[in-house]
């Protein structure tokens, strides 16, 4: 577990130099450890070094987790991300058991979410995922359904919208790359031109954060740099 600490905080300084190397304000990068497949022992281990924001991929493994980590008093003190697709089924865990979504894409989901916020829990902070790779196979909106989505969105009473997110497809061609996360980032600046204050763009992983800080990320979502190769990915190499 000492792995974890060292990890965590080699993935601060890559935030650090990527954002210095490009003149912006490393603070304002926040670090959010991916635990999907990484059991509660871990997470435990990150919160001890200092880290408070995880991002889960699957509800019912978070809530798995969640109850695990309750008996400490640890599950209170952080800030539970949903970074995976969500099922309309699944809206009302969600809504009651997450700090944010990242993964809006439609209408019908976002308005569930906010139907189903507890009163007594403040709004449910939300990203738009937005499909910037173009493939059939991944979730989020098209970049030219961004702006009506968030116009919905914005108006619904137990949601915050303060951003968006997105999983450009892995390349080795660091010109594309770099494109894919701009023109997130673009998105992300016509919208406040707009009038929405959104403070959150959502981008960057392990093997692509240094991109993702360069063209204006707020948020990297990081698990293999930090807890190792999961088993699955193990599997697949
Ligand atoms: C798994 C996952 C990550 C983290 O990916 P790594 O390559 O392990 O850093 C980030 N975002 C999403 C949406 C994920 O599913």
């Amino acid at each position: 577990m000492a792995a974890i600490d060292a990890n965590l905080q080699a993935v601060a300084a890559r935030i650090r130099d990527a954002a210095r190397a490009c003149g912006r304000d490393p603070s304002v990068v926040r670090l959010l450890a991916v635990t999907k497949t990484v059991p509660p022992a871990a997470i435990e281990a990150a919160f001890a070094a200092g880290q408070r924001g995880f991002g889960e991929n699957y509800v019912q493994e978070a809530l798995d987790k969640q109850s695990a980590l309750a008996a400490s008093g640890i599950k209170s003190q952080i800030e539970w991300h949903l970074i995976g697709p969500l099922q309309s089924n699944k809206t009302r865990s969600a809504a009651e058991c997450f700090d944010w979504v990242h993964t809006i894409d439609r209408e019908k989901v976002a308005r569930r979410l906010s139907e189903a916020r507890p009163p007594e829990a403040v709004p449910l902070n939300v990203l738009v995922q937005v499909n910037v790779s173009g493939e059939a196979s991944k979730s989020g909106v098209a970049p030219g359904e961004v702006a009506a989505l968030a116009r919905v969105v914005v108006q619904m009473p137990r949601l915050r919208l303060r951003g968006l997110m997105a999983i450009p497809e892995p390349t080795s061609d660091a010109t594309v790359q770099q494109a894919r996360f701009e023109s997130v980032r673009a998105l992300f600046d016509r919208l406040n031109e707009e009038g929405y204050a959104l403070d959150t763009l959502s981008m960057g992983m392990s093997e692509d954060l240094e991109a993702a800080v360069a063209a204006g990320s707020t948020m990297v979502r990081v698990g293999t740099a930090i807890f190792g190769v999961r088993a699955r990915q193990r599997a697949a190499a």
